[in-house]
């Protein structure tokens, strides 16, 4: 059995479900993908290296991972900081908007801390190491470019698959320039990426399939994963393309963690040894479902009866 390590930050989701009344739950890009990736392939070794607090919130979060069978012992901790938090509204004319309390947060002290307590051995056992470009903004300069020595010297040394999606949120960038370079220098140390065409339009201005390919490529990923909405999923591995059809879902409920649900059944899929289009055809599946529903997470138990990937 492989395993694979998930790296990033869980915040506190509070979302409104009245007027002044909001339910509180616990969502992140990695942490979406790790829970997906579990649901979907539960015999799949999944731990998240993130950090927590020593607060109620923060022994909540340690207790939500545990329920959904991912491993914590790199979730670390620090002791002055709590969990980032943001909050769902919605308008009148149910326009959903995001406020973000994350800027101090005990996630951004996950490299810091890790390198403390003995750096790359606590990562050396894993097969397979996923980031996103969120999991990297949060860094302080210094901290994103130890991350990335450190995957890199996983890759080398211990033969790690990278695994990235740049999930570009300008907010989290000082500019669109560092965010360029920074996700550059992810993308030439991943063997497969996500990269989604919304995020390549507003990070490098590009306007269709093949000049995100193209830009990718060059950077040396061999699996590219395209995701690009309703309109299917193209994939490039080992120079072969693919397209994938992706089924138009009628009634879009909340577009949270499309993506993130996206990845994780993906990763599920080709981890019990599908090929990349099977894959991506069952993640799609996987993403259709939980764009038609609230919520980054939804319940485990509504999903069970489609869920799990056969393993071959
Ligand atoms: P990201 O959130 O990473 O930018 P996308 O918006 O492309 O990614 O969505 C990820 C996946 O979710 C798509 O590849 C597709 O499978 C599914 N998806 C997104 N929007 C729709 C939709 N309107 N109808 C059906 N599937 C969708």
């Amino acid at each position: 059995m492989s395993k694979i390590i998930i790296f990033g930050e869980c915040m506190v989701e509070l979302s409104a479900i009245a007027e002044q009344t909001y339910q509180q739950t616990f969502a992140g890009d990695s942490y979406n993908t790790a829970v997906y990736l579990k649901r979907c392939n539960p015999r799949q070794q999944v731990s998240y290296w993130s950090t927590v607090g020593s607060d109620t919130l923060s022994e909540q979060l340690l207790i939500n991972i545990s329920q959904e069978n991912i491993a914590t012992e790199l979730v670390l901790n620090s002791p002055d900081k709590t969990l980032g938090l943001y909050m769902i509204s919605t308008d009148e004319q149910g326009e959903r908007s995001f406020a973000y309390w994350r800027s101090d947060s005990a996630a951004r002290q996950s490299v810091k801390l890790l390198l403390n307590k003995g750096g790359i051995e606590l990562l050396s056992d894993c097969d397979y190491l996923f980031f996103s470009g969120i999991s990297l903004a949060i860094l302080s300069e210094q901290d994103k470019q130890s991350l990335l020595d450190l995957l890199s010297q996983l890759r080398q040394q211990h033969g790690c698959k990278i695994i990235f999606d740049p999930n570009y949120r300008p907010l989290l960038w000082s500019s669109v320039e560092q965010a360029r370079i920074w996700t550059d220098k992810a993308y030439a140390l991943a063997d497969i990426a996500f990269p989604g065409c919304d995020d390549h339009r507003v990070l490098y201005g590009h306007d269709n399939v093949t000049d995100v390919h193209r830009h990718v490529q060059a950077l040396g990923v061999n699996e590219i994963v395209i995701k690009n909405g309703a309109q299917g999923v193209q994939i490039f591995q080992d120079g072969q393309h693919s397209i994938v059809p992706v089924q138009q879902v009628a009634n879009v409920v909340d577009t949270t963690s499309a993506g993130d649900a996206f990845n994780g059944g993906y990763l599920a899929a080709r981890f019990a040894g599908h090929s990349v289009q099977s894959s991506a055809s069952f993640a799609a599946q996987i993403a259709a479902y939980v764009i038609g529903h609230k919520g980054a997470i939804v319940p485990a138990e509504t999903m069970k009866p489609f869920l799990e990937v056969n393993t071959l």
